[in-house]
C-alpha cells in the first residue's frame, strides 16, 4: 500500500497549520518573531543545504548566523521541524539512491543530529511526487504533506533583479488576501521562508502574517503544527 499524501486537516475542526518551505533563510527570524508575538506554532519544511549555510542577517555590517542556529531557535520555540529535501531538486527526476541518500535521508539526519528529534514529515520540492518517490518516502518512515491553501508568496516575475534577488509578484496585501480568501477549517497554508535554497524569501510574508494571524484568531481559528492538525484524524488525502 502506498503512503498517504495529506493535503488538509480535519474539515470539521477550526485548526489551521501554517507551513514554511525552503528555509532556513534571512526571512526566518522575522517569521519566528511574528509567530512568537501571537503565540502561534507552525511547521518548517527545511532544506538540508540551508541548515548547513551561513546566512547574512545584516547586509551592511556583514553579520551572519548559521542556518542551524535558526532551526534550533524554531525548535526551541515549539515549532515542528520537517524535511523539504537537501537542495530542492524535484525528486521524480532523481534515481532511487539520490532520493533516498543524497536528498531525504541526508536531510533527515542533519535535522535529527541538530535538534535530537527525528523528523516525521516531508514536503517534496514543488509538491512533486509520484508513486516511486512516495514509496521511498515511506521506506524512510516519513509522511508526505502537501497543502490546501497557497499564500502565493513565492510567485515571481520573470526577471531577476541585478545582484541576484528575485522580483516577487505579490506584496504583503496580496499575500494577506490570498490567505484570508482561502484559509478555513483544517487548512494547510503554504508559505516560504526561503526560495529554492538560492534566494531570499518574499519579506512580504512577514507583514501579511502580522495582519492575517490576529484576524483569524479573532474568528476562533487555532494555529497548530502538522502533528496537532493530524491528531484529530479525519484528514484529507489525495490520490496520485
Ligand atoms: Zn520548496
Amino acid at each position: 500500500m502506498s503512503n498517504e499524501i495529506i493535503v488538509k486537516g480535519n474539515p470539521n475542526i477550526s485548526n489551521i497549520a501554517l507551513t514554511f518551505d525552503d528555509g532556513p533563510g534571512r526571512v526566518t527570524p522575522y517569521v519566528l518573531d511574528v509567530l512568537r508575538k501571537y503565540g502561534v506554532k507552525a511547521t518548517f519544511f527545511c532544506l538540508g543545504s540551508c541548515i548547513e549555510k551561513r546566512i547574512t542577517i545584516q547586509e551592511y555590517t556583514g553579520r551572519y548566523t548559521a542556518g542551524s542556529d535558526i532551526v534550533k531557535r524554531a525548535n526551541d520555540e515549539g515549532h515542528l521541524i520537517a524535511v523539504h529535501s537537501y537542495d530542492h531538486l524535484a525528486l521524480p527526476g532523481l534515481n532511487d539512491d539520490e532520493i533516498l541518500n543524497n536528498s531525504l535521508f541526508r536531510t533527515k539526519n542533519i535535522i535529527t543530529d541538530l535538534i535530537g528529534k527525528t523528523p516525521v514529515y516531508v514536503r517534496p520540492p514543488y509538491g512533486s511526487v509520484d508513486n516511486r518517490v512516495n514509496s521511498i518516502i515511506k521506506e524512510l518512515g516519513l509522511k508526505t504533506i502537501l497543502w490546501s491553501c497557497h499564500s502565493a508568496d513565492s510567485s515571481t516575475e520573470p526577471d531577476v533583479i541585478p545582484g541576484g534577488s528575485l522580483k516577487y509578484k505579490y506584496g504583503p496585501v496580496d499575500i494577506y488576501n490570498n490567505i484570508m480568501r482561502n484559509a478555513g477549517n483544517g487548512s494547510i497554508i503554504l508559505c516560504h521562508d526561503g526560495h529554492s535554497g538560492a534566494y531570499d524569501a518574499n519579506f512580504g510574508i512577514v507583514s501579511a502574517l502580522d495582519r492575517a494571524i490576529p484576524e483569524l484568531q479573532k474568528k476562533e481559528f487555532k494555529f497548530v503544527t502538522i502533528d496537532e492538525l493530524l491528531a484529530t484524524g479525519n484528514y484529507v488525502i489525495c490520490n496520485l
